[in-house]
């Protein structure tokens, strides 16, 4: 284990040590993916890894959005085996991370790392399908979704609706997955035309290379006006 000085990062709730990206470890002691622990101060952070995290990668790349407050709750859709969203727990440390993830096989491993925090909640769904898991989650202040599937966009504004209003929202888009053949740059602009029509501003479009090839984020919040309900969406 390192011990170095770091200072806060520009966003806040962040650390650096000048060059890496650095959370505030909730678990002392305990890794999530065999990431770098280091110690300044009193304090444990965890090493965030910009090529295991498309939002690390996102923050490197010089994100302006950052919503996260200490007490934020979160939904996280495709939360696989808990690298991102344990970051983003770390963050929110007084605040909840609803952690959507339907395969069984990720999942397993994601409780572990739920049993471990307390402010993750595992919820073993399809994020096709939000009314299966409405009643087990409340408003929240963040929706994050990275899904890598062909329909990412319509599961995004299907999940809208637990997002209070005015909150922000990350999707992040895996051109590839959308469509093989297509080029990645008319991918996104399709995308960012259903994103608004759907009655959602976008505040950052972000390619995550040379973190993540043919990878792009976009950074949204409901527009002005018009509620979760009254949208144009295909929920
Ligand atoms: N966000 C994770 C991280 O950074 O730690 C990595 C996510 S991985 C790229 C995509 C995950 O989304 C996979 O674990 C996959 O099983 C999950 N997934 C895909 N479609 C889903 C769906 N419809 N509902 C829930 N999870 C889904």
């Amino acid at each position: 284990m390192e011990r170095e000085p770091l200072r806060r990062h520009r966003l806040s709730g962040l650390f650096t040590d000048g060059k890496r990206l650095l959370t505030r470890n909730l678990t002392p002691g305990k890794r999530v993916y065999g990431e770098e622990l280091v110690v300044s101060g009193d304090e444990e952070y965890r090493v965030w890894n910009p090529r295991r995290s498309k939002m690390a990668a996102l923050v490197l790349k010089g994100l302006e959005t950052f919503p996260f407050e200490s007490k934020s709750n979160v939904l996280y859709l495709g939360a696989a085996t808990g690298t991102t969203s344990s970051h983003i727990s770390d963050i929110v440390n007084e605040g909840l991370v609803y952690c959507v993830e339907f395969s069984p096989r990720a999942f397993r491993k994601l409780l572990n790392i739920c049993g471990e925090r307390a402010n993750m909640m595992p919820i073993l769904a399809d994020a096709s399908a939000p009314d299966k898991y409405s009643g087990q989650i409340g408003p929240v202040d963040v929706l994050y979704q990275d899904i890598a599937q062909r329909d990412q966009v319509p599961i995004f504004q299907k999940n809208l609706r637990f997002l209070r209003s005015g909150s922000v929202g990350y999707l992040m888009v895996k051109a590839r997955s959308i469509d093989v053949a297509a080029k990645p740059r008319s991918i996104y602009s399709k995308v960012g035309k259903e994103i608004k029509a759907g009655g959602l501003d976008i505040l950052e479009q972000v390619e995550l290379d040379p973190y993540e090839k043919d990878h792009a984020a976009f950074v949204v919040r409901m527009s002005k006006g018009r509620s979760r309900h009254s949208s144009n969406l295909n929920i």
